[in-house]
């Protein structure tokens, strides 16, 4: 079985988390817990980057010590584990992980042929912590940043980046390192071919206040952030540690057959692409089989700033500044709802914009109404016309009319298979929608209420086909929406499994409408609002089951 370890990065903890880290989460948790049903081996890695000296300057700042501070907001990250529902296997934090500081001792000697000092001058840009060349700045500003980069001067240690270019090419050309997607893997063919020059991997400790992890042999400087952050792909894993119970992990995640998965955002590809495989070939480590590169995700049109996102979300329906800090929004909307905005909107290339207008949309119009009413319409139906007690169809298996829902059904599997393999959230989660969207309009042409008559226009035989594929349907939404929405996927399923007496739980919400203001009044009706109504719906025997029905139905 092949073994697949997926990362994302390890962010600043400079401030607390905002919307465009949840990205980035929510997507690997979707490929680990697609790959883990599939019968993979997962291991799913997330943390935080505590040695930045960015985050040094952040605790000034804000007039804290440095470890308070640090801890604080690396804590703010770690509960999105929780708040979004991640099935993260493993956690790393940079500056208290026990296993971190060995594996960079030992990866930096093992780099040690590719390691000299020397004196550098350059401009830094301390928000990327990293060097700029003349050529690299606008008009002198940093290009993520829009900031002018210090003038530094200072003996540095030189990782000999310029002897890896022809390697690194032929990796990625080869497709042994894969970039997703194609626009970015160009992006890193030109920047090699362009010429790599040898960077900077140290940093005087008293410009850094003493943070960070003393380079070995030389306690006067300490390792660049970024050759210690991008170590925690294999640390975590035990690597340089002696301990054979730590060593295991890392022969079986890193050093072995299966896949390496890296997810990171467009503005750290340089350090994914080029850096980090050059600095696992020269202490002769395998490198990572795949990077998918994600864009970037702006709020009302503008660019996310950190800061923007101290306070939690207190109004619903506000896009003010708290508006933005993910668990916030969960705990506001649901994880689901925060999940399916990230996973159904965003493109695969190009930045998207969030608002929290469009994700209380989406929810409301995708997750309560066209998924809530759906499992609630077919449930309360079983309920009503037998008693409960029916067998699922297949789902795939068509009644007289219902061959566009089972083809959406068959082919649903292998189409989620495809896009994700392709990273294309938009595209997996779109071939599981088409099941609600057939779904839904094969009840309108079917007609069940009008079956279940007993008079002219009932059919019983008909009626058992059509309500066992539309339960065989949502039985197969509950599995195949599991990655996607863990909480609503085991609620669909729920409603499709029979209690010990036979029968069929009566219809509850598998996902709450967020509006204040409902959009469509009749299909509230439906069991996608407060439980009390649900109960009166469940009592409510002589109402038609679908809401247009009601007039026609009331006229006879
Ligand atoms: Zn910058």
């Amino acid at each position: 079985m092949t073994a697949t370890y997926i990362t994302t990065t390890i962010p600043y903890v400079n401030a607390r988390p905002h919307i465009g880290h949840a990205l980035e989460l929510v997507q690997a948790d979707v490929l680990a817990r697609y790959h883990r049903r599939c019968g993979v081996a997962v291991r799913f890695q997330a943390g935080t980057d505590d040695n930045a000296l960015k985050n040094v300057l952040a605790a000034d700042t804000a007039g804290l010590g440095v470890r308070e501070f640090v801890d604080r907001n690396a804590e703010a990250f770690g509960a999105l584990g929780d708040a979004l529902t991640l099935s993260v296997d493993d956690f790393i934090r940079t500056s208290r992980d026990p296993r971190h500081r060995p594996g960079v001792e030992a990866f930096w000697r093992a780099c040690s042929g590719d390691l000299y000092r020397r004196q550098y001058t350059g401009r830094y840009c301390t928000g990327c912590e990293q060097f700029y060349t003349p050529a690299e700045l606008n008009d002198g500003r940093c290009p993520e940043h829009g900031t002018e980069p210090e003038l530094v001067g200072e003996e540095n240690w030189f990782f000999r980046l310029s002897r890896y270019a022809a390697p690194l090419r032929e990796a990625i050309t080869t497709g042994l390192l894969r970039i997703e997607p194609a626009g970015h893997r160009n992006e890193v063919l030109a920047l090699i071919n362009g010429g790599l020059a040898d960077f900077s991997v140290s940093r005087p400790a008293g410009r850094a206040g003493g943070w960070g992890i003393p380079v070995p042999g030389d306690p006067g400087q300490v390792v660049y952030v970024w050759f210690d952050a991008l170590c925690n792909y294999v640390t975590a894993l035990g690597y340089g540690q002696d301990d054979p119970a730590r060593d295991g992990a890392y022969r079986r995640w890193w050093a072995g057959p299966g896949n390496r998965v890296h997810l990171l955002g467009k503005g750290v590809l340089r350090f994914h692409a080029v850096y980090w495989p050059a600095m696992l070939l020269a202490s002769g480590q395998q490198l990572p089989t795949g990077i998918f590169v994600h864009d970037y995700l702006t709020a009302g049109g503008r660019k996310i700033s950190k800061s923007g996102a101290g306070s939690p979300a207190r109004s619903p329906g506000a896009d003010g500044p708290g508006a933005l800090e993910p668990a916030a929004l969960a705990a506001e909307y649901g994880a689901d709802a925060v999940r399916w905005w990230l996973l159904r909107e965003v493109p695969r290339v190009g930045d998207a914009d969030f608002t929290v207008a469009r994700l209380v949309a989406r929810a409301d119009d995708e997750l309560a109404n066209g998924l809530g009413n759906l499992v609630n319409r077919v449930v309360a139906m079983i309920g009503r016309y037998r008693d409960g007690r029916l067998s699922p169809g297949p789902g795939h298996l068509a009644a007289p009319g219902g061959e566009g829902l089972a083809a959406a059904c068959r082919q649903a599997g292998d189409a989620v298979g495809a896009a994700l393999e392709n990273f294309d959230f938009r595209q997996a989660t779109a071939a599981v929608w088409s099941i609600v969207d057939e779904a839904n309009g094969f009840v309108n042409r079917a007609r069940p209420w009008e079956l279940a008559r007993t008079g002219p226009g009932g059919d019983q035989q008909l009626l058992d086909a059509v309500l066992a594929q539309l339960l065989g349907a949502c039985s197969v939404l509950g599995r195949e929406l599991a990655p996607f929405l863990p909480g609503t996927a085991a609620r669909v399923a729920a409603q499709c499994t029979p209690g010990a007496d036979g029968r069929l739980p009566g219809p509850r919400p598998v996902f709450r409408r967020r509006a204040r203001r409902a959009r469509s009044v009749p299909a509230a009706g439906l069991g996608v609002e407060e439980p009390q109504q649900e109960q009166q719906h469940e009592g409510a025997d002589d109402r038609p089951d679908d809401p247009d029905q009601v007039e026609a139905v009331n006229a006879q």
